[in-house]
């Protein structure tokens, strides 16, 4: 009999499905599907409304096709220019009214490219075709991409006349093909697939059992029937994170670490010194928490978050300087080669004269000059290492790695982190991001993270006024600020011109804004320039004589740019709210009181919702707090973190209830059964071990 609460996984090989020999299951495995559960769980991308009678609801995953079902009156072939032939048939639909069905086919010579269809539709034969049309009211035309016949049994169980599954696919496998292997599939396997969920969580939540779930995700009989597919699939997977967070963060508090600090003062009060500031509040009690983390017995996770400009630098090189006062090594690690040389800048100001040793490591750094900082960091010469992700690389080794400074936190994903932190044994772990993290994801993306913020600017900065404008209204100001002496980003949504219709591009918009303005210094940035330009373009911008900067998103993070005033962004309704809360970060990093100007395209009443709230509110951490910054921010997760996630279905800038949901469970259940060792908690233990144990390196399970 089934058992309820013990859960395995299913094995069976795909070779169990009829007509799936050696040829086809290596199709499959191309695609990542070895035994029947994989295919079972193989998700599909979106869904198609086939159905005559569709839903008047809207839902997001869901495309609606036009269908007509009926008898064929007359068909007739015609020819196009180009090679293409036309393949014509008029239906009476059951449902009256007639459509004429469009088939377009490359003309192939020696070929008879329509003898299916002629046969197919003889006056008199039933048929269904499905496609697109700009008559979706009547239905007087439709341009057709599948037809089945009437007579066809497994075609109106599948493929038409109802919600169809689509996937993504590999070449020399059709949707249809695909359809129904999954189909078979199921057949075979759907029930036996066991629930590890319990049954207290299943009722409390209202969940679909998982073979129900999965047979309505694949082929579900309505939207109700999809969306609570959805719902119990996206909440096994946010519960089973949720929980692998906690015991991730229970197990790194757990193991002691074999070190611990003295504050000697012989590094960090010179530091104190050459910046030139009091250090704000924020900073101070920041720099606490990091230090009393960093000599507790076991090692530091924290995740610092400030406002864009608060200074998060100085703080993360208090801590690295505690570190090399103890006589071990530090990284410091950025999300982008810009940023990386940035901090170096910074590093060499602010530690001038100091007995300390630091480089700068990147993608283009030369091999003789790699091999030589690898060495210093081999023999522990040098003290600090600041870079990018070229630091992860398996060839950088260090003496007595302590302490990985993570910057920009957003734009890294958990693997990235890990790694970072295995370079030492178990070293301490600080990551900084300026992109503030409604609770609710924080808790899930950061679970094994304490959190510090630093609130308040520095004193003196004024808070940017923000205000939409035209063109010509930015390039008056532009000519103003300049010959105020003040610097200029002007900031595009592309690199080059593209079909994309109504995005302006950095390089055509630079070509006209240099002819606009002859007598200024202007400079272009973007991401597919060579590191060397990039890198002296951003020189000449920080420290040169470049007045304005043309450039795309890569000026989003970390560009510290004091004597900059003015911010435009092009196309500003086409950026998410936490991208234009970076982008406009990027001026009142000094004294002067500056401005961000909106230049917009044609808008969305959503976009008009983000606008209008990046006018009104100065504050990231209040943008924060508000619905629209979640909705279409995609932006504050990179694939990278979704891939790492591992989340087939979950998408957590749209599924926060859900995830409400699962961490409130996750928290009750690890309250009651810490250990997750009680019989009705076995199935989701066994999934945890399966899903997570490998990966994640979770001891504490297995
Ligand atoms: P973020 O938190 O955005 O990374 P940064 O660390 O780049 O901010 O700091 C922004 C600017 O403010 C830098 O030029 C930095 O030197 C300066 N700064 C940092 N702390 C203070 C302070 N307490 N008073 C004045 N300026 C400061
Ligand atoms: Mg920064």
């Amino acid at each position: 009999m089934l058992c309820l609460i013990c859960y395995k996984r299913i094995m069976t090989s795909l070779r169990f499905i009829k007509g799936i020999g050696p040829k086809k299951a290596a199709l499959f495995n191309k695609l990542g599907i070895a035994d029947i559960e994989d295919l079972a769980f193989y998700f599909p991308r979106k869904w198609i409304d086939r159905r005559l009678d569709q839903e008047k609801k809207d839902l997001p995953f869901v495309s609606k096709a036009a269908v007509a079902c009926g008898e064929v009156i007359s068909a007739r072939e015609a020819y196009a220019a180009s090679g293409l032939v036309i393949f014509k048939a008029m239906i009476k639909r059951d449902g009256g009214g007639n459509t004429e069905a469009v088939f377009f086919k490359r003309r192939a010579r020696g070929f008879d490219v329509f003898a299916s269809l002629r046969k197919d539709f003889r006056p008199g034969s039933r048929v269904w075709i499905t496609g697109d049309s700009d008559d979706m009211l009547f239905l007087s035309r439709i341009r057709a991409q599948e037809y089945y016949c009437d007579n066809d049994a497994l075609a109106k169980k599948l493929h038409i006349g109802r919600i169809i599954p689509v996937y993504s696919l590999t070449e020399g496998l059709t949707g249809k093909a695909m359809r129904e292997t999954v189909a078979a599939g199921l057949a075979i396997a759907a029930d036996g697939i066991g629930d590890f969920l319990p049954a207290r969580i299943r009722s409390k939540r209202a969940l679909f059992s998982r073979a129900e779930a999965l047979r309505s995700i694949h082929f579900p009989e309505n939207y109700f029937q999809l969306e609570f597919a959805r719902k119990r699939l996206i909440y096994e997977e946010l519960l089973l994170f949720a929980l692998a967070c906690s015991i991730r963060r229970r197990e790194i508090r757990e193991i002691p670490k074999h070190f611990s600090y003295e504050v000697k003062r012989h590094l960090l009060t010179p530091f104190r010194r050459n910046l030139g500031f009091e250090l704000t509040a924020g900073q101070k009690k920041a720099i606490n928490e990091i230090f009393d983390d960093m000599m507790a017995p076991v090692p530091m996770a924290r995740l610092l978050e400030g406002e864009v400009g608060s200074g998060k630098t100085v703080v993360a090189l208090s801590a690295m300087l505690l570190v090399a006062e103890n006589g071990a090594q530090s990284a410091f690690i950025a999300p982008t080669e810009i940023l990386a040389q940035q901090h170096f800048f910074a590093f060499e100001k602010f530690l001038k004269g100091l007995k300390v040793r630091f480089e700068l490591l990147t993608g283009s750094t030369p091999a003789a000059k790699r091999k030589k900082i690898l060495e210093g960091l081999a023999s522990g010469e040098t003290d600090i290492i600041i870079g990018t992700h070229a630091i992860l690389s398996s060839g950088v080794k260090f003496k007595n790695f302590r302490l990985a400074v993570v910057d920009e936190q957003h734009r890294f994903g958990v693997r990235q982190r890990a790694a970072m932190r295995n370079k030492g044994d178990l070293a301490d772990m600080l990551v900084m991001t300026a992109t503030p993290i409604p609770r609710s994801l924080f808790l899930s993306m950061y679970g094994d993270l304490d959190l510090s913020t630093i609130k308040e600017l520095p004193a003196g900065r004024k808070p940017v006024k923000t205000l939409e404008t035209d063109e010509q209204t930015a390039f008056d100001a532009v000519a103003r600020e300049t010959a105020a002496g003040n610097k200029v980003y002007i900031v595009y949504p592309a690199i080059e011109d593209s079909v994309q219709a109504g995005l302006k591009a950095v390089k055509t918009e630079f070509e006209k804004i240099k002819k606009f303005f002859p007598h200024l210094k202007i400079d272009l940035l973007h991401g597919r320039m060579k590191s060397g330009e990039k890198k002296k373009a951003m020189e000449n911008f920080a420290a040169g004589d470049t007045q304005v900067l043309v450039a795309t998103q890569v000026v989003e993070v970390g560009l510290d740019v004091p004597e900059a005033s003015l911010m435009i962004i092009n196309n500003a309704e086409r950026f998410g709210l936490a991208a234009l809360h970076q982008l406009r970060g990027r001026v009142g990093r000094g004294n002067k009181q500056s401005k961000c100007l909106l230049v917009c395209g044609s808008r969305t009443a959503e976009s008009s919702e983000r606008l209008a709230a990046l006018v009104n509110c100065p504050s990231g951490f209040e943008l924060s707090q508000k619905d629209i910054y979640l909705r279409g921010a995609g932006d504050i997760f990179t694939e990278e973190q979704h891939g790492d996630m591992g989340f087939k279905l979950a998408d957590l800038s749209r599924d926060g209830e859900i995830l409400r949901q699962a961490i409130s469970d996750k928290d009750e259940l690890l309250s009651i059964d810490p250990g997750i060792s009680a019989p009705e908690n076995a199935g989701i233990r066994a999934k945890l071990i399966e899903q997570y144990a490998g990966k994640w390196n979770l001891i504490d399970l297995s």
